[in-house]
């Protein structure tokens, strides 16, 4: 499929990534409500699959052009979890993309059919080859390389749904700059379950018992991990970091 065609829908993916709530109400912060605002119409005008790859340079010229332009304080919000310690509300993860600006060229990324995701070339794809292999049609890939900006979407997503509290969001979602799907890790689960591959339901399928007794798969947080992470069944470590299970 030609790149110029990945970027006209977006409705079609999105919903099998995150459980997408929408904001409870309380106390979110003015810069959250309209970051998440300009984020959600820049990957509407880039399109979803793109919006995964999309560099921070970019998305501050689409805002631009989208007549959305980033606010200053908007920038020093970004900055500020980018380059700040999350230790101080509770996430232990390591970081894993030392700038903001971060590039990752077009021919580092392979387009993985009808799931509107990236994988990093090398490890990741013939990780997932590998995988898909084992399980064949009922595996879906639901999520795979989110370069900072889309992170940071989903980031300030979470935020807004736990009414500000940074603390709560990022016990289910890795801040910007400290996501292992920047660098090459990737997120499964099994075709027809939909939402429900991130819960702890994925892992009662055959598609995760298959993959967890052949050995295939290395958990990057494993339950009650000291990073301040949730358990998550469904995601697929590639590279680097200090956990193994
Ligand atoms: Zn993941």
């Amino acid at each position: 499929m030609a790149l110029s065609a990945l970027s006209a829908g977006s409705a079609l993916w999105g919903n099998f990534e995150e459980i997408d709530t929408m904001p409870t109400g309380g106390s979110v912060d003015t810069i959250v409500t309209s970051l998440l605002n300009k984020l959600t119409i820049v990957q509407n005008q880039v399109g979803y699959v793109q919006f995964n790859i999309l560099s921070f340079d970019e998305l501050l010229k689409t805002a631009s052009r989208c007549k959305k332009p980033l606010t200053k304080e908007e920038i020093a919000f970004i900055e500020s979890i980018f380059y700040g310690d999350p230790r101080k509300y509770g996430f232990f993860g390591e970081r894993t993309v030392p700038q903001l600006t971060v590039v990752t060229p077009k021919k580092d990324v392979v387009y993985v059919d009808k799931t509107g995701h990236f994988l990093m070339k090398g490890a990741a794809t013939e990780k997932y080859a590998q995988i898909k292999r084992l399980i064949g049609k009922d595996l879906v890939l639901t999520s795979g390389v989110r370069l900072p900006v889309k992170q940071l979407l989903l980031f300030v997503k979470k935020i807004a749904n736990a009414g500000g509290d940074l603390r709560v969001a990022s016990n289910s979602i890795a801040p910007p700059g400290f996501t292992f799907h920047s660098v090459g890790d990737f997120d499964i689960g099994k075709v027809g379950l939909g939402q429900y591959n991130f819960t702890e339901k994925f892992q009662e399928t055959d598609v995760f018992k298959k993959l967890h007794d052949g050995g295939y798969i290395a958990i990057r947080y494993t339950a009650n991990n000291i990073f301040g992470v949730r358990y998550e069944p469904w995601h697929i470590k590639v590279t680097g970091g200090f956990e193994t299970a």
